[in-house]
């Protein structure tokens, strides 16, 4: 069996999910094989030979219709042919002394991304990357500026060859929420870019080498759905043998109300949630030796119509799954690409992190606005420390590599500690980062063991920063117990980033200005160094979706659902504009996280008039000097 990653996931480390199920099946003894074909599309559409076919597709362009950015990638193009590959090298860690030279700025070649460099100069005229990066070195300079480059050339390829790219997503828009196929059908049934031609020879390319009678392809996000189809598709087309199977996280989540028959002209099933137990069951299916349609949470066309089969076998428990393998992955090849981010941001998509998880599910499963009632959060299922820690310890001996990012949606405190016991008494150095809950068990003695352990960073919900609002969600946590939480993280070396929310039911500008009070504090005291602002959207399997009056709100009518379900409308009373009061959230925010305007009355970060704050000027002082 063949798994495949399709574009677009993430450029500087493998998304796990091939790895994981890669290692299951080898446990179980099935010749199983994974590729990486989103970084593949990247590093051939990024080369000397990539390069050129964009230019081919440029010189077919009447000239009125090419944007600036392109006009300035054709006047440099033999420049960009001469750079492309160092920089890639470069961004992959494979060639660091090219650093050097583009640091001194006259090496590659600078197009419109390079103006956010202006914004950075401050008012002595001083070295606007010395702005950005303190006193960092060569390598991250370098980088950041290797890193805008490509995003010109994306921006070029985005502009002259396809307008759906970009480097984390692909096309998304065809699959999120969609709830009808015909926009993908469209799309898949339109004559192929330059994007699909590549994708469609490397999924040939991959199938080829390796001859699967099978062929997994896992999407996590939808800006993977379009991919996938288009490579089922070539599959389809070539070997039509070959039995496709489409899962994971957007099926999980989007696809669990599949009517539509069209999808299976390209996928013979489609798995939802854990793929173990399905994939066993699919296997004995195609064997001949399970009964008709003893499927587990599969749907198949059967007479032209969905069928779902479900025999509710149960899952493969989180301690027997095994230990993921990057067997296949070129793990030299990826791109430790560095945007203008915040730092929590930054270990995102800067260095390779083994993925693992140190549990399965979420042991609170109780937040209002999260999809709990899904297998991936709802089912908790946790794992001895020594099976974690000699998980990690075989997947530093094959990958050589000790920094690992746990992707639980939240550890459990006493699962992280137990495996820090574990690692202490193995005398076993990794680093380590994740998120977690912001609850009262992490004491300062648990968060310094966890530094100890290896632990570098940890993000967690602090939401909409209101008390009122936390329990109205369910979170579980208080404004000063986070606080404390996350000061006594800081104080052990450790850096925090906080998730946070606007646009919660019933919340008011009021309380959105009160959040943002509380989060300046949290910064102004040390407890935070980073933090994002999402909009609350609403999901149909979250508790606000499944039971809006609850809330306050009303769901607007959704269309007729056949594929794809995910996000709903609703209306709030209430009837606050959060639209304008997100603009300051972020500005106010990327300010804190540079130390900027810490001090300052939280309404100057508004364009609009908005209510003075309620919250006392030093309630987080307090709290921290009231203790648990
Ligand atoms: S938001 Fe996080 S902590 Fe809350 S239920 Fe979901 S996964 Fe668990």
């Amino acid at each position: 069996m063949l798994s495949l990653i399709p574009p677009m996931t993430q450029l500087n480390t493998p998304y796990p999910s091939t790895a994981y199920l890669t290692g299951f099946l080898r446990l179980r003894g099935v010749d199983a094989v994974q590729e990486d074909i989103a970084l593949g599309l990247v590093l051939e559409l990024f080369s000397h030979t990539g390069l050129q076919a964009i230019r081919e597709c440029i010189d077919e362009l009447p000239a009125s219709e090419r944007a600036p950015v392109v006009t300035g990638f054709c006047d440099h193009f033999d420049r960009y042919l001469a750079t492309v590959t160092p920089a890639v090298a470069f961004l992959q860690g494979r060639d660091p002394s090219i650093g050097h030279r583009i640091c001194g700025r006259d090496f590659l070649p600078e197009g419109p991304r390079f103006d956010v460099l202006d914004n950075f100069i401050d008012s002595d005229g001083g070295d606007p990357l010395a702005w950005a990066f303190g006193t960092l070195g060569v390598q991250d300079r370098a980088r950041h500026l290797a890193t805008l480059y490509l995003n010109d050339l994306a921006d070029v390829l985005r502009e002259a060859v396809d307008p759906r790219f970009e480097f984390v997503r692909y096309a998304e828009s065809l699959a999120h929420s969609q709830a009808s196929f015909d926009p993908l059908a469209e799309a898949l049934a339109a004559p192929q870019t330059l994007v699909d031609r590549i994708l469609e020879s490397l999924t040939l390319e991959a199938v080829d080498r390796n001859k699967p009678n099978i062929v997994l392809l896992s999407v996590p996000f939808p800006g993977s759905v379009y991919a996938a189809f288009r490579m089922a598709q070539a599959i389809k087309a070539n070997h039509p043998r070959i039995v496709t199977v489409l899962g994971g996280g957007w099926v999980n989540t989007e696809l669990r109300e599949l009517k539509e028959p069209r999808v299976f002209d390209y996928f013979d099933f489609v798995s939802l949630d854990d793929g173990e137990r399905p994939l066993l069951a699919l296997f004995e299916h195609l064997d001949g030796h399970g009964q008709d349609l003893n499927l587990v949470r599969t749907f198949t066309r059967v007479d032209g119509d969905v069928r779902y089969c479900n025999s509710n076998q149960p899952d493969v428990p989180f301690a027997e799954v095994g230990t993921p393998t990057w067997d296949g992955l070129p793990l030299d090849r990826y791109l430790s690409v560095l945007d203008m981010l915040n730092p929590m941001h930054r270990l995102w998509s800067d260095g390779r992190w083994n993925k693992l998880t140190v549990a399965h599910g979420c042991y609170w499963k109780k937040c209002s606005f999260c999809d709990v009632g899904l297998d991936y959060i709802g089912r908790y299922d946790g794992a001895p420390a020594e099976v974690l820690a000699d998980r990690i310890e075989a997947v530093i001996e094959e990958t050589g590599q000790s920094g690992f990012h746990f992707v639980d949606e939240a550890a459990p405190p006493k699962a992280l500690k137990a495996l820090a016991e574990e690692l202490q008494r193995r005398n076993r150095a990794i680093s380590w980062w994740g998120n977690i809950r912001f609850e009262k068990s992490f004491t300062p003695e648990l968060c310094n063991q966890l530094a100890d352990s290896g632990c570098i960073a940890i993000s967690g919900g602090l939401e909409v920063a209101s008390d009122r609002l936390l329990k109205l969600m369910k979170k579980g946590v208080s404004v000063a117990q986070v606080a404390r939480v996350t000061r006594a993280f800081s104080e052990a070396g450790i850096l925090v980033h906080a998730y946070l929310m606007y646009g919660f039911p019933t919340e008011t500008a009021q309380d959105t200005v009160d959040a943002l009070e509380y989060v300046r504090q949290l910064f102004a005291e040390g407890c935070i160094q980073s933090g994002f602002f999402h909009r609350f959207t609403c999901t149909v399997h979250s508790p606000v979706g499944l039971n809006p009056a609850e809330y306050g709100i009303t769901l607007k009518q959704l269309p007729p659902i056949t594929f794809a379900t995910n996000d709903v409308d609703f209306i709030d009373p209430t009837g606050t504009d959060h639209d304008s009061l997100g603009t300051a959230l972020d500005k106010a925010l990327y300010n804190f996280m540079h130390g900027v305007g810490l001090d300052e009355d939280v309404r100057t970060w508004f364009d609009q008039r908005v209510p003075k704050t309620r919250v006392g000027r030093h309630f987080i002082a307090r709290a921290l000097d009231a203790g648990p």
